[in-house]
């Protein structure tokens, strides 16, 4: 039978797509998540990895996708205008991002990334359905029957975390966002709370963030110390690290993962290319293939 809801990462670094020999296991494209869930596409970001998700579809098409924005810095949106099925007619594409706070909306900020100079065509020239709704973090947001909670998360130019609810399964996912000196973000916590995976992002550890020659303090990122700290504090099962460092090459992911796991037993880091079942209960009469 296939699994129902499937959590699948197409691009799990920070900051810079880092192609190269020393990122291969890992991979180096930006932030880009895939979750099928009872038969409905949610895609979380568009980084560069959307592109390498977008070539998977082609066969698939037509498709229909919700596509949601954690914000707009350049890591989670360059990939969209390299998203081939949002060119492609009969595809329809749910696009879900906040306000910024300069007042603008996602569907400003998509459009105008692929403005001349800095694109050669605009998004109106894209042929599926775009419809794009506006989030107000602390909604909630009703598909089918999946829920999708949202917070506020701590980031410069603000960020919104989600929460993918079915079935009794949950998937949170929290990119990005800096951990407070003095206490655990309520926001997250409420995120994750009880979740089978946590999707947190780590793009430090302790000792860089802390670094007295230069820190990251205000970058607004988090450590996997602090990925830990949650996890266990909002009793989730399992804790993906996520949003690596472009300067953390494969072999220091790897020393990352095996110290995350020595303080919390069920942890994973992202890569390229992993899937992650959620258990969830469906009558067997309700279920769906995930394509
Ligand atoms: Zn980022
Ligand atoms: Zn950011």
């Amino acid at each position: 039978m296939e699994k129902q809801f499937q959590v699948q990462f197409w691009g799990v670094r920070g900051s810079i797509p880092c192609p190269g020999t020393s990122t291969v296991r890992y991979g180096g494209n930006t932030p880009c998540v895939e979750m099928g869930v009872g038969g409905t596409r949610l895609i979380f970001d568009g980084g560069t990895g959307l592109h390498v998700l977008g070539q998977h579809l082609l066969p698939k098409m037509p498709i229909e996708a919700h596509l949601f924005f954690t914000h707009s810095h350049w890591d989670h949106m360059q990939g969209f205008p390299f998203f081939t099925p949002g060119f492609v007619k009969g595809n329809t594409i749910h696009i879900y991002g906040a306000i910024a706070p300069d007042g603008s909306t996602i569907e400003q900020r998509l459009n105008d990334q692929m403005l001349h100079p800095n694109f050669p065509v605009p998004l109106q020239i894209m042929q599926s359905k775009l419809n794009f709704y506006d989030v107000k973090p602390g909604n909630s947001i009703h598909i089918n029957d999946i829920t999708v909670e949202t917070a506020p998360l701590n980031h410069p130019g603000e960020a919104v975390g989600y929460r993918i609810n079915w079935h009794g399964g949950a998937t949170t996912y929290i990119t990005d966002t800096e951990h407070f000196p003095d206490r655990l973000d309520q926001n997250v916590l409420w995120l994750a709370r009880d979740a089978d995976i946590l999707i947190y992002d780590s793009t430090y550890t302790d000792k860089e963030y802390n670094s007295p020659t230069s820190p990251k303090i205000g970058w607004g990122h988090s450590t996997w110390q602090e990925a830990v700290k949650v996890a266990k504090a909002s009793k989730v099962k399992t804790l993906v690290i996520f949003h690596h460092d472009p300067g953390h090459n494969d072999d220091f992911l790897d020393a990352v993962g095996e110290e995350a796991a020595a303080e919390f037993p069920s942890v994973i880091m992202a890569r390229e290319g992993l899937v992650l079942d959620v258990p969830v209960s469906v009558p067997l009469s309700e279920s769906f293939p995930v394509s």
